[in-house]
């Protein structure tokens, strides 16, 4: 164990979902790996649940599938591994009926004294009957907690009924509304630059900062879960939860602690103090775009409708906004917000641009003097990139160029990050809210969106194409240019 791992208290975790793609893909994984760094005790259990009945001999195979296909080969120890297998139970129990209820009760029962922790890794449609049996097979404790995965409804008011169902069963300060984006190592860090750092936050204002953008793009198309995604799209699917929240931690005010409700109160005013975008101004302020066939990283590859297999669709797979913050603070700096699939490349980012320097001493032979930029990095390379004017070294008099003052924390710390869902599903055990969404939150960030929703249904705003590999449409090039800015993949 590395002498920085603290166990958590003795748990059982009850993922319902427990044969699906998260489950496989993350949960068992991310489990996994906190249990080889030895921060699971000896007596923390894992509850898989899903409707088909199998042994649970049966469903051991399919954890070790999972850890095969998700952990590195060289991470996958025997020892650790038999250890976590024999933490694994499985119960078949239907969200939506009576079956399996009562041997899950009773394999909970037999350890009542355990934080329980229950992961609704499934359709949101089961999150209101699956806490109503909870409720009523007596499942909740008062060491219990309950997670939410995204998407929490597809408005404000399907959010609302879901959170209501939730709430019947479960208290606020037992709900979890997980964005795994909150997880990431850079996310935290920007709270460690912006609030332990001297330097930045006397510059993180509208009198030194230009415009921030923030990306979050896929190189990846919907593969097989085009059924879902059409009825989602991409303001919904990025922009309501990731988007907003990494907008909200970039703008904030510094909370008086780095507890829950004192920074969970700050991203509320932020998301409060978005300028509305409604039918009046939606056209100017956001751009659609959907994927035709194209191609990413030299192959070809096929556009949104073909993915669907469908002959049309008005379904946004991209989305640009041009947001703005009315407060004191933030007044006059644009936000460009965008995100899409099957763009040239993946990856998550946060740029902040400031202002050019208010005089130049140096004359026409120094060059351009680009404006400083900060590039948080989230995916793939977590890291950041401080971009300042240097001298051009050598003999050759006083020409400046721009440089990166670059950190990447694989390069500097010599270890990957722990997966997000490593840390979220420590601190749901552990019962740390910090990094998961209060309702409020929720609600807020809804009444933001829902306009936008509206607006673009009432005034039928298209959807404009691009072909799979670039930067999104040229509708959002227009976007940032229109206000003598372009975005960060097209900047020197
Ligand atoms: P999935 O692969 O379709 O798995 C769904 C799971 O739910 C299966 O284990 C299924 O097992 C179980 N299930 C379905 N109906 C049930 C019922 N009536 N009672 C009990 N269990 C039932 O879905 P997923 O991709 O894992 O996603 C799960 C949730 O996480 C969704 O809300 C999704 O939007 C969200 N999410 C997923 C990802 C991801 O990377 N996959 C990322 C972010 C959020 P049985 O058929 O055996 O019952």
């Amino acid at each position: 164990m590395s002498p920085r791992t603290i166990q958590v208290s003795p748990f059982d975790l009850v993922v319902f979902g427990g044969t699906g793609d998260l489950a496989a893909r993350k949960l068992l994984p991310a489990m996994y790996q906190r249990d080889r760094a030895g921060q699971l005790p000896e007596a923390g259990r894992i509850i898989c649940v899903s409707r088909r009945a199998q042994t649970r001999e049966a469903y051991h195979g399919f954890v070790r599938d999972a850890l095969s296909s998700h952990v590195k080969s060289s991470e996958l120890e025997a020892t650790v591994l038999e250890r976590f297998v024999a933490r694994v139970h499985y119960c078949a129990a239907d969200a939506t009926g009576d079956g399996g209820w009562a041997e899950l009760a009773e394999l909970l029962n037999a350890a009542r004294e355990h934080v329980r922790s229950f992961y609704f890794a499934v359709s949101p449609d089961l999150f209101a009957p699956l806490s109503e049996q909870i409720g009523r097979f007596g499942l909740v404790t008062p060491e219990s907690r309950v997670v939410l995965e995204k998407p929490l409804g597809k408005n404000g008011e399907g959010a609302r009924a879901v959170n209501e169902a939730v709430g019947k069963v479960f208290n606020e300060s037992q709900i979890f509304r997980i964005d795994h984006y909150l997880g990431k190592e850079t996310v935290q860090n920007l709270m460690a630059l912006r609030f332990a750092n001297r330097m930045f936050e006397p510059l993180w204002n509208s009198t030194h900062i230009d415009h921030i953008q923030i990306t979050v793009a896929e190189d990846l198309g919907v593969g097989d879960r085009g059924g879902y995604y059409d009825t989602s799209g991409a303001l919904r699917d990025m922009v309501q939860n990731h988007i907003l929240q990494l907008l909200c931690l970039t703008a904030m005010e510094p909370p008086d602690a780095f507890e829950a409700d004192a920074v969970r109160d700050e991203k509320l005013k932020i998301l409060k103090a978005l300028k509305r975008i409604d039918e009046r101004n939606a056209e100017a302020a956001t751009v659609r775009g959907q994927y035709r066939k194209g191609s990413v990283g030299g192959q070809p590859t096929k556009g949104y409708l073909e993915d669907l297999g469908a002959e049309d669709s008005d379904t946004e797979t991209f989305v640009a906004i041009r947001a703005e913050i009315a407060n004191w603070r933030w007044a006059g700096v644009p936000f460009y917000l965008r995100t899409g699939k099957r763009l040239a490349a993946r990856t998550s980012e946060i740029v902040v641009n400031f202002r050019p320097i208010s005089h130049s001493i140096f004359d026409h032979t120094a060059g351009r003097i680009s404006q400083n930029r900060l590039i948080i990095r989230l995916q793939p390379d977590e890291g950041m990139t401080l971009e300042v004017m240097i001298k051009d070294p050598g003999p050759g008099g006083m020409r400046l160029r721009r440089i990166p003052l670059d950190m990447s924390f694989v390069e500097t710390f010599g270890v990957s990050n722990p997966d997000a869902y490593e840390r979220l599903l420590m601190d749901v055990i552990r019962g740390n809210q910090t990094l998961f969404m209060r309702l409020d939150e929720v609600t807020a960030a809804w009444n933001w969106i829902d306009p936008i929703l509206n607006a673009w249904k009432g005034n039928a705003q298209r959807v404009h194409h691009y072909p799979a590999g670039a930067w999104g449409p040229s509708a959002s090039i227009a976007l940032i240019e229109r206000d003598g800015r372009t975005w960060t993949e097209d900047m020197e």
